[in-house]
Formats: C-alpha cells, structure tokens, sequence
C-alpha cells in the first residue's frame, strides 16, 4: 500500500462519520466518495460462511483441498484459534455475530428459536408474521421472514448508512436464518431456499417486488434440474478417514452412493427431493454459481462505491446433522465445496479483479460427535432426557414446564416462574443441584441471575459463556449447559455448547489489505464486521468483536513513513510459522 492510498483510507474514516452527520440532516448533499483508485478501498467485501465448520476440520480433512479453501488457507491471514465466546452456539446466533460483530446479548438471535410468551410457541429467529415472502418457484410461500428481532444493524447496514455512495448488498444461503442475518434489514437481494417454494425473498429487505436476476436465474436453472442426481465420494475411498457406515448415522442412506429421490413419475417430481437436495453438495454449488451470476449481473464490486456479497454455504450442516463430524459424507462435502469455493473466487477475480475485493471466510458454529460412537468408545456422552428435567422442576416450584424445543432452554409456566424468581439464593442452589444431577446436565442458571450479572465478577467461563448467550424476554427462565458429547434433544449430531467442538471455527481474512500467514492470537467470527468494515471506515457501534488492526498490511491512518519499525519480535507474537 502506497503512503497516499494509506491517507485515503484514513480519510475515509473521517468521510465516514461525515455521512453518518450529514444522513441525519434534510435534503443535504451527500458526502463525495472518490473513486476507486487504489488496493485500500476494496470495490467488494466477500463473507464466505461455511455452516458448521468445525475448526479442526482444517487440520484432519484439509489435505484433501486443493481449490478455494486451500488458497483461502494458504494466501489468507488465517487465526488457527478463532472461537465464539458465548454457550449458544447455534445458526441464526452465529450468523448474527458475523454479521453484526456482536455477541446474542447484544443482536438478540440467542438461537435459532425461542419461546414467545405473547404467542404461546416457538417463534423462529426470523419468523414476520406481518408479511408473506416472494416464491420464485412454483409453489407459493406460505410464511414471511425479516430481520425484525435482529436487535442491532450489520456491517452491511451500516455501510448504507455511511458511505457516500450506497453499496449493493447481496446475500444467499440455503437458510432464511443465514441469508437475513448477515444482509442486516435492507438489500437489493437476499435469497433462501425454502423447499418446493423455491428460492425466495422478503418483501421487507428490498421492497414487494419481484428481484429480476432472481427471476431469471431460477427459471433457466431450475434445482429440478439435479432431482435425478446421485452423490458419490468424489475421491478414493481409501482418501477418508473414518468408515463410512459409522454407528447412528441417518440421513438418506447410510452409506454410498446416495440417490436424492426416486426418478420423476409422469415429471412430477418427488416431494422428498427438496429435503434431500439441501443435504447434498449439489445444493452448495448452485448456491455458487447463483452468486457468481449475481456478481455478474448486478456488476458487484464494478461500481463507484463498494458493495457487499455474503453467501452461506448449508450442506455441511446438514450433512453433519445426519451424518456426524467423523463421516464420510462431511468430508466428501468439504472437498466438493473446496471446488465450488474455488470457482467462485475464480469469477470474483475476473470479473471484479484480484487486488479489488477483501473476502473473509469463517463459520457459525462447529458440532458435536454423535453419541453413540462415543459411547463405543467408552468416552460417554447421551441425550438429555426432557422429563426427569420436568419431573425435577415440577417438583420444586410446581406449575409445569412448558412444551419448547429450543434446546437448552426451559421455559416455566408462570406460576412456576413466579415462584423460582422467588426463590432467594440458598433455595435456588438446592433447585440447581437436582438439576445438575440429571444426567447429561453439567450446569445450570436462572437466566435473571445472568443478565443480573451475577456471575460477572466470578472467574467461571461457562457462565460468562451464558452470559453472553442471554437475553431479556428471549431466554427461557432456566438455562443449561449439557456434559461434553451430550445433547439436550434427539438427534444424531448438533451443536449449541460451549465446548470446543462448538465454538471453535476457522477464520480467514484474504485480499490485497490483509498479510497471509497463521495467526494464533485470540480471536472470534465477531472480529469479521469491524475489521471488514475498518477498511472502509465503517464503524459499528455495537460491536463486541475487534478489529484484526494485526493482520492488515500496514496500521490504519498512518502514512508508511510514520509507521513503527516492526521488530522480529513483534512478528513472531502475532503468528507463527
Ligand atoms: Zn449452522
């Protein structure tokens, strides 16, 4: 980076916080953004997310890339320890965090689902019940989604507010959870995939109307188009580790070669295929070339100003529900993904220019193994069971638990929870202590007590981790953490501790602004909003995360000649060979 590109990008710090004055005012003239001139300003921001991309993923199955996540790896800044701080770790509280930089008690998505008192039943994350989505397939949609209960603005939203020239925002995952998280409350095109829906969007991202790349794409692509597709391991089978048929594995078919669904009868298209669809690489790679087309048609990163691409890849987390962290189908998912990544990035290069898009690859949480090969190897491990839990509870405070699926969470009829509120702290450890001894359960916290802060002073990481995790009106009245390998419901594999198999995940910064190497500073997903937005002079106001100031090629705002010597020293802190 020149000394001049330098003060630029320290200029657009200051350009930044004027838009941010001059927005507020009326009919004001908006702030004159230079053009692109130089590597500082990137013309695109990428955020790559990899659903359920545990982090030693890298070091047991990385061997086998060769494309996209190999160079991403590679020619990145990579922080080997990357970790989420909080207990929930779960989807929409993930993609939230790396959308916001903000941690569940700041952007409010605890989880996936919560409890809603007013509506008596589980509310999704991103469940508007004050609109209907747009379908793009053949079926209408039913039921809408926004980023209504998303508490604090994304990275993208505050480049809207900011920057002189508004940016294009741009997001598609196969989930509603990931696609809205990480676009904030406005795009030009956020995009699910909502099973024989289609691919849809919300009238409140981008206004009512119909998206017309979207309504081009899908109807000469349509996902139909793979419904006679079959999955097979795209290396030797001697390359994986593991075996293939490993104890509890669901899915559709334990082993290989899986068929999606049976073939069409009369060219009705079997319904069960839009399920199995998600849970295949093939869903992966339409998602990538649907953003390739996307960056194409709607000129990303060609503009002015810089605009924001964010796509969440699913199928790992789908696969690794069914199929476990140690099977054959996760890793045959990440090496297909690896391809698809790499195509993707080939696209961006040409069509945007390597040296002009800044790209930052991470994940929303890791995952568990399935109990039951733990239990084979004698390393324990098992499911909670939900009514001794209830039995426990409704013997000391009465009333009844409340019929939630929102995993550790547990919600009190209100007489009981009047009641366990009432409880002074002696009364209240006894309470805990039945419910620390039900199996599977390690700890256990009336979520009051947390947000109260009364375990902030303590030196106890897993109720800071709850801490962390909680939110006012969302938590339920109880929170648990579950013993290592333990899940709080019946599934095969899943994710929502904080253990390290939950919260560890990769994290890579790529791109002209950033110094490849490995990293091993402290570091979490909630760093990737401040320090994408660092390098437009974008600041987020409610970030808990930081700004990898240690992986940029030169400091912020210092021109090069004011720039302190770096000593070998200072090298060898910040990464490691
Ligand atoms: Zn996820």
């Amino acid at each position: 980076m020149t000394a001049a590109a330098v003060r630029f990008l320290a200029g657009r710090v200051t350009l930044g916080l004027l838009a941010l004055v001059v927005s507020a005012l009326p009919a004001a003239p908006q702030a004159a953004t230079p053009a692109v001139d130089s590597p500082a300003r990137p013309a695109l921001v990428v955020i790559l997310v990899v659903d359920q991309f545990r982090g030693d993923y890298v070091d047991k199955y990385g061997h086998q890339w060769r494309h996209g996540l190999r160079r991403l790896f590679d020619e990145g800044a990579y922080y080997t320890e990357a970790a989420y701080r909080y207990a929930s770790t779960t989807t929409c509280a993930g993609h939230a965090t790396i959308g916001t930089g903000a941690t569940p008690q700041t952007h409010g998505m605890i989880s996936n689902a919560w409890f809603d008192r007013a509506l008596g039943r589980d509310v999704a994350c991103t469940e508007d019940p004050s609109i209907t989505n747009v379908s793009y397939g053949t079926t209408p949609a039913r039921t809408g989604d926004s980023s209504i209960r998303l508490a604090t603005p994304t990275l993208a939203d505050e480049m809207r507010a900011q920057l002189g020239v508004a940016p294009q925002v741009v997001t598609m995952s196969i989930k509603a959870r990931a696609a809205l998280s990480l676009a904030g409350h406005r795009s030009a095109l956020s995009t699910w995939f909502d099973g024989p829906r289609g691919f849809v969007t919300s009238p409140a991202m981008g206004g009512p109307g119909r998206v017309p790349f979207l309504e081009r794409y899908v109807a000469a692509h349509p996902v139909e188009a793979d419904v006679e597709a079959v999955w097979e391991r795209s290396l030797p089978p001697t390359s994986y580790l593991y075996e293939d048929l490993g104890v509890g594995e669901t899915g559709f078919g334990a082993a290989f070669p899986h068929r999606l669904t049976a073939p069409p009868v009369d060219g009705q298209v079997d319904p069960s295929f839009y399920g199995t669809w998600q849970m295949s690489p093939f869903a992966d790679a339409y998602l990538g070339r649907m953003a390739a087309a996307a960056v194409a048609d709607l000129k990303l990163g060609q503009g002015q100003g810089t605009d924001f691409l964010a796509v969440s890849f699913s199928a790992l987390d789908t696969v690794g529900h069914a199929y476990g962290p140690r099977s054959h189908e996760v890793q045959d998912i990440l090496v297909r993904l690896d391809e698809t990544i790499g195509t993707l990035l080939a696209e961006l290069d040409r069509q945007v220019g390597r040296d002009r898009y800044a790209i930052a690859l991470t994940s929303d949480h890791g995952v568990g193994p399935i109990p039951q090969q733990m239990q084979a190897l004698g390393l324990g491990g098992g499911v909670v069971d939900r009514k001794t839990v209830s039995t426990v509870l409704t013997a000391a405070l009465g009333g009844s638990v409340l019929d939630s699926n929102t995993g550790s969470e547990i919600y009190l009829s209100r007489d009981a929870a009047a009641k366990l509120a009432a409880l002074d702290q002696h009364e209240w450890d006894a309470v805990r202590t039945s419910l620390e001894q039900v199996d599977g359960i390690a700890r256990a916290w009336r979520t009051t007590d947390l947000l109260a802060g009364r375990y902030e002073a303590a030196s106890d990481p897993m109720a800071h981790a709850a801490r962390l995790s909680a939110y006012g009106g969302r938590s339920g009245d109880i929170t648990f953490i579950t013993d290592p390998y333990w899940f709080p419901y019946r599934i095969a594999a899943t994710h929502g501790t904080p253990y390290s198999y939950d919260q560890h995940v990769p994290l890579v910064f790529a791109g002209p602004q950033f110094r490849r190497g490995r990293y091993t500073a402290t570091a979490s997903p909630a760093d990737v909003a401040p320090t994408l937005g660092r390098l437009l002079g974008v600041i987020l106001p409610a970030a808990d995360g930081a700004t990898r100031v240690d992986a940029l090629s030169r400091p912020p705002g210092l021109a090069a000649a004011d720039e302190p010597p770096q000593t070998q020293e200072g090298r060898q802190a910040s990464t490691s060979p």
